[in-house]
């Protein structure tokens, strides 16, 4: 393994100060919303409530990498609009997926954190753009990707010049499917040992099935992952996009519930 030697393996564990909040060891960072973006009244709705259940990162996206061209591609720019609307009338800080170098100046002025997707793990020219910019990044893994190669893509960003980077473990393919990808829940232990970065773990894309993710949202809190990404939504069966694995509001309140008796095992 060359990780050895990568900028991140030394130093303490980085905690990361968004708007006043932290992200890293010895917090834990819960970042919920739906998928898309559809419309302003629909994200304005999640976020207040989610805001009512001391949730303060929200997510959503505006462009979307669809496996299926014919699929909902995202608002776009005018979903970045929403998504800044919403964050400065509910204080909440946002997150949303970045997928091409030519979005990255108008999203760093819409967005507090900037996401990169699993399918973009290994843009590299877009890497390099995110380590010029002064929001966190969270970096998701690629679904084929190596521990070792995730690790070297955020040192891309890294040694850009951003030092804020979130690792966010999301699922990787695998022969098996009965669930949409396969959560590599020892890549939490594993990112801890080799990384000061703080790690995340998104239960959503990794399972693909909204009866999996209270499962999997403790089993990472179990494992010492530093956060979660959930897709929640208070009508999850009419959202267009990833709604078998969009969990309701009540079910993210049972699991978050749940998450402080799971934490205490790690204080
Ligand atoms: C997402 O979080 O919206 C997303 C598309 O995730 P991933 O890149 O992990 O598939
Ligand atoms: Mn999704």
């Amino acid at each position: 393994m060359i990780v050895d030697k990568l900028k991140h393996q030394s130093g303490k564990p980085l905690v990361i100060d968004v708007k006043g909040l932290k992200i890293g060891r010895g917090y834990f960072t819960v970042i919920a919303g739906p998928c898309t973006i559809e419309n302003y009244n629909d994200l304005k709705k999640v976020a207040i409530k989610l805001k009512e259940m001391g949730i303060n990162f929200f997510r959503g996206g505006a462009y979307k990498m669809r496996t299926s061209p014919y699929n909902f591609q995202g608002l776009g720019r005018k979903g970045l609009s929403y998504m800044k609307r919403v964050a400065d009338e509910t204080g909440m800080i946002s997150v949303s997926e970045v997928i091409s170098e030519e979005d990255v100046d108008i999203i760093k002025d819409h967005v507090d954190i900037l996401q990169v997707g699993t399918r973009n793990m290994s843009n590299y020219r877009l890497l390099l753009k995110l380590g010029k910019v002064n929001n966190p990044i969270i970096l998701k893994r690629g679904f084929s990707s190596t521990i070792e190669e995730w690790l070297l893509a955020a040192e891309h960003i890294l040694q850009a010049g951003n030092q804020n980077v979130i690792l966010c473990e999301r699922g990787i393919r695998t022969y098996e499917s009965y669930t949409r990808y396969t959560l590599d829940i020892s890549a939490v232990a594993a990112v801890k040992e080799l990384s000061n970065l703080p790690v995340i773990v998104d239960p959503s894309h990794s399972s693909g099935r909204r009866d999996m993710i209270k499962s999997l949202s403790w089993a990472a809190a179990a494992a010492g992952s530093d956060g979660l990404m959930i897709e929640t939504h208070f009508s999850p069966d009419e959202t267009i996009c990833d709604s078998k694995q969009t969990i309701d509001l009540e079910m993210l309140d049972e699991i978050i519930t749940g998450l402080d008796k799971i934490r205490i095992l790690w204080k």
